[in-house]
């Protein structure tokens, strides 16, 4: 498992990587078409336009390698292949440390997507793999806009679903995540020279900070719900009324209804009228744009019986798995949101998650790769 982790976070698979994405993801697709997998490519979805500097990036695809039928319920590992490390980081090899390895991604989760592999592996030489996928997209890390699709399509093919994400610090696995959403305001005024013609300027910028300020009032972190604003931008001169002004921003959520209903008072601040109108009646016009690309995660009693699962197989080969929640989002929310049970943490332990002290702990790496395969054999018997 320490050889293919090496490899692995070897090969750059961070923002400006595509070829390493593309790599690594044909790198999978030979190791576990050796089992009888056959494989299949999902293209990737174009990022919507007004998520700024992402739209340039490439959309990857998904690779679904599903294993032979057996008459078991159907279990699906899900991982990515992306980091969020760029190319041009300084952080870019692995090493070992003692028990700890480093290396970009080694645990978010090249780590996790290692243990999956070596647990269909062994499964399969011992002849008790039951019904497996495993999906393996390049953007989990940007929001899954590329991928949602093909994960969702995905998700109703099969019974468990089971992401490799990193254990929590304590080793525990999160039940239930918040939903999380994407937003733009976009605020179009009139330019003017601020000496000899303010009065007939709109400001963009002036329209904005009124919406921010509304914006930052929706938040109620004591109810899990978050509101944040960044980042902006808006004018290019000081002398100059601004006529354009932009601010983006993220919302998290604990129901689905929430959501709704905050997606719902994000477009409350748009414009009723088009931006000719709006600004014939001397007014700066305002554009919203809300995708909510993670649904929320609630704590399901099919969610509930596969941790509780996880659990007794963790007391028995001498793991705890304490359960509990984060802020964070995965694909585990879309999975589950396609109607999927899923749980999401069953990854490597270790820490210094989207840092460049990422790393793994290499001590624990074989047994937590023990309690994905048994998780996956009990998980395809009940
Ligand atoms: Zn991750």
């Amino acid at each position: 498992m320490t050889n293919d982790l090496r490899e692995l976070v070897d090969i750059p698979t961070g923002p400006g990587a595509p070829e390493g994405i593309a790599r690594t993801r044909d790198w999978f697709a030979q190791r576990l078409v050796k089992l009888g997998a056959r494989v299949e490519l999902f293209q990737g979805d174009q990022r919507p336009a007004w998520l700024g500097a992402d739209a340039a990036d490439p959309a990857p695809a998904t690779l679904l390698a599903r294993g032979p039928v057996k008459p078991t319920r159907r279990v699906l590992l899900a991982g990515h292949l992306d980091t969020v490390h760029p190319v041009t980081s300084a952080f870019r090899t692995f090493s070992i440390h003692g028990d700890r390895a480093l290396g970009p991604g080694v645990v978010d989760m090249k780590g996790g997507l290692v243990l999956g592999l070596h647990a269909l592996e062994v499964l399969t030489q011992l002849g008790a793999a039951p019904a497996w996928g495993f999906v393996l997209n390049g953007d989990e890390e940007t929001g899954s806009f590329c991928s949602d699709h093909a994960l969702r399509q995905i998700a109703g093919q099969f019974d468990v679903g089971l992401a490799l994400e990193p254990a929590m610090a304590n080793g525990g696995l999160v039940t239930h995540r918040p939903g999380s959403g994407q937003f733009l305001i976009e605020v179009r005024g009139r330019a003017a020279h601020v000496g000899r013609d303010f009065a007939s300027g709109v400001s963009a910028v002036n329209a904005l900070a009124t919406c921010i300020t509304r914006v930052a009032a929706l938040a109620d972190a004591p109810r899990g719900i978050i509101a944040s604003v960044g980042p902006i931008s808006g004018g290019h001169a000081t002398n100059v009324v601004p006529d354009l002004a932009r601010a983006w921003g993220n919302i998290r959520f604990p129901t689905p209804q929430i959501g709704q209903e905050l997606a719902a008072k994000l477009q409350d601040l748009a414009s009723p009228e088009a931006p000719d109108t709006t600004l014939a009646q001397g007014h700066a016009h305002i554009r919203v744009e809300v995708i909510l690309n993670r649904p929320a995660k609630p704590l399901t009693p099919s969610t509930q019986a596969l941790a509780a699962l996880a659990q007794s197989v963790a007391a028995d080969v001498g793991l705890t798995l304490p359960l509990g929640t984060t802020g964070g989002v995965c694909d585990g929310n879309n999975l589950q949101a396609a109607g999927l049970a899923c749980i999401d943490t069953l990854g490597v332990m270790g820490g210094g998650l989207h840092t460049t002290d990422e790393w793994a702990d290499l001590a624990t790496l074989s047994a937590r790769g023990t309690l994905l395969a048994i998780v996956m054999l009990r998980a395809s018997a009940t």
